[in-house]
């Protein structure tokens, strides 16, 4: 099986002259990423890094991302993106945990000292032996890291051309860090393999013609296994062109749309909520006029921002279902198919679900249970962690920790995640379904359900909403909605205004923090 940095050449072989990356006015070609990847990995076989060996890199989506992934993989060793929000002890704990022997850091600026704290913690991991610095203005040869050396200066002298290191479908290919269910954060190692067929399974699901010129809005952060799989490989396996945007803002997308003629959109549900959001001066007409896929996924798709989504820009949502441990797709529910309002659809191409108990045994019927996934997208296991992988990997079956539903004609309803669950007073209470009535109110713009401690229930259910701009609503008109919509132990009983919730550098909102 072939090395995943086929999907570049591959795009360098076929469309030379297409723009693989766009990033501001840069426009840049098949031709130059795949030679300046190989460069990438000439440099790190120079500095002693070997098939297997671990590089990390922690940069934000700017085309420096495509350059060190493929340069790292063609070099047969193995990336390990890090989230751009992590603090110095953060980054030297995966540094440590992965035995990464190189780094490549974005310097930052003032508002993230990207390259400050990777700095720091490269100095507190000696097994770490290489450092290159990102630097924010492109080709520059001196950085803004005392004692780094650039990028730029780094590749000077190393040649365009590269004999890419044959690696074995089983090999590893990356480590993507994630908490999972519980614990300090492991690194899911995905193969060549897992992520070739997962960028290939998806990309069928986009229902999309082949040998089209596709434009992809890469916003979904690279570093995480959803925009990686979706937007960057889905996007190179079709030889299409990846616009890039570094920090998601609502307006600017839509610029990019209108500007790039985006024709793939993949997003977090908040996201979506901020592409409608968007002050407006959009010429929506042209944006719709391109874009024919839109992709939802990472956290619970609300049927009210389908709607308007599909009012706005005329186009279907595609809800699709899985996590970094699965490459990460599991299943889809696609509108332009077989499709059910409120399903994470059917398994993809090549992958099996089914519902499990605590014990992992087979809960059959309706359930509830826990998802269970088989099949080419599930992870090795987490980087030296054999206890964990014996409890979350069984015959080939991994357990995702997702609480689901399934209907006689094999669709799967996510009911929650199984560590969000509330106990009030005896009964589970799911969040999501009161998140739904909740944001079904025309002034709630997001809501978000956690359970806070209380003396007599346990728990007791407690919203956080964020109103629609310049609606209003009181606390006691979002309680009452929502007891005439749901059964008596589940309405919330308290409900707290904010301006903002806490969101991961993905865009999903930070439970933990809200408890
Ligand atoms: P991550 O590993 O960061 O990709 O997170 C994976 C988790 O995101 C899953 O275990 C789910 O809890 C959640 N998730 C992903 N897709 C969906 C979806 N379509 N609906 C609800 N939750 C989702």
């Amino acid at each position: 099986m072939l090395n995943l940095s086929t999907l570049l050449e591959d795009g360098a072989r076929n469309r030379p002259e297409r723009d693989a990356v766009v990033f501001g006015d840069l426009r840049l070609n098949y031709t130059l990423v795949n030679m300046i990847a190989n460069q990438v990995a000439g440099l790190l076989v120079s500095r002693g890094v070997r098939p297997g060996d671990r590089v990390a890199i922690a940069c934000p989506n700017l085309p420096y991302f495509p350059f060190v992934y493929f340069g790292a993989l063609k070099a047969g060793a193995v990336v390990v993106p890090l989230n751009v929000l992590l603090t110095a002890p953060e980054i030297a704990y995966h540094l440590k945990d992965s035995g990464a022997k190189a780094l490549f850091a974005f310097t930052g600026s003032p508002e993230l000292p990207l390259g400050e704290r990777a700095w720091t913690a490269f100095g507190e991991v000696e097994t770490c032996e290489t450092y290159i610095d990102l630097p924010a203005a492109a080709g520059a040869t001196e950085s803004a890291i005392e004692g780094a050396e650039t990028f730029w200066a780094a590749l000077d002298g190393q040649p365009g051309e590269f004999e890419t290191v044959r690696t074995e479908a089983d090999d590893t290919a990356v480590i993507i860090y994630t908490s999972g269910t519980t614990g300090r954060p492991k690194g899911a190692q995905l193969s060549h393999n897992n992520l070739l067929l997962n960028a290939v399974g998806s990309d069928a699901l986009f229902d999309k013609e082949p040998g089209g010129h596709d434009v992809f809005l890469t916003v979904l952060p690279l570093f995480h296994i959803f925009g990686q799989t979706t937007m960057m490989n889905c996007a190179l396996y079709r030889h299409g062109t990846m616009v890039l945007q570094a920090r998601f803002d609502g307006d600017e997308a839509l610029d990019l749309m209108e500007k790039e003629g985006v024709t793939i959109f993949a997003g977090v549900p908040t996201m979506y909520w901020g592409l409608l959001g968007a002050k407006g001066g959009h010429d929506l007409a042209k944006i719709a006029a391109t874009l024919t896929t839109a992709v939802s996924g990472g956290a619970a798709l609300p049927g009210e921002l389908t709607k308007r989504v599909k009012e706005r820009f005329g186009v279907d949502v595609l809800e699709g279902y899985g996590l970094s441990e699965t490459s990460p797709v599991v299943s889809f529910n696609n509108p332009k198919r077989r499709a059910k309002p409120g399903s994470i659809g059917l398994p993809i191409w090549g992958v099996e679900m089914k519902l499990v108990d605590g014990e992992f045994n087979d809960v059959e019927g309706e359930g509830p249970g826990e998802i269970a996934v088989r099949g080419h997208c599930v992870m090795k296991g987490y980087h030296e962690r054999p206890e964990v992988n014996e409890q979350v990997i069984s015959n080939g079956w991994f357990r995702t920790g997702d609480i689901a539903r399934r209907d006689e004609d094999g669709f799967y309803f996510i009911v929650d995640r199984s560590k969000d669950m509330i106990i009030r007073g005896g009964y589970n209470v799911y969040p999501r379904e009161l998140e739904e009535v909740l944001m079904e109110h025309p002034a709630v713009g997001l809501a978000a359900v956690v359970g806070v401690e209380h003396e007599t229930h346990g728990e007791e259910i407690k919203a956080y909403v964020i109103r629609q701009e310049g609606a209003a609503v009181t606390e006691q008109e979002l309680i009452d909605w929502s007891k005439e919509r749901l059964a008596g132990y589940k309405y919330p009983r308290i409900v707290e205004f904010r301006d903002e919730l806490p969101m991961t550098a993905t865009g999903k909102i930070l439970k933990r923090e809200l408890r």
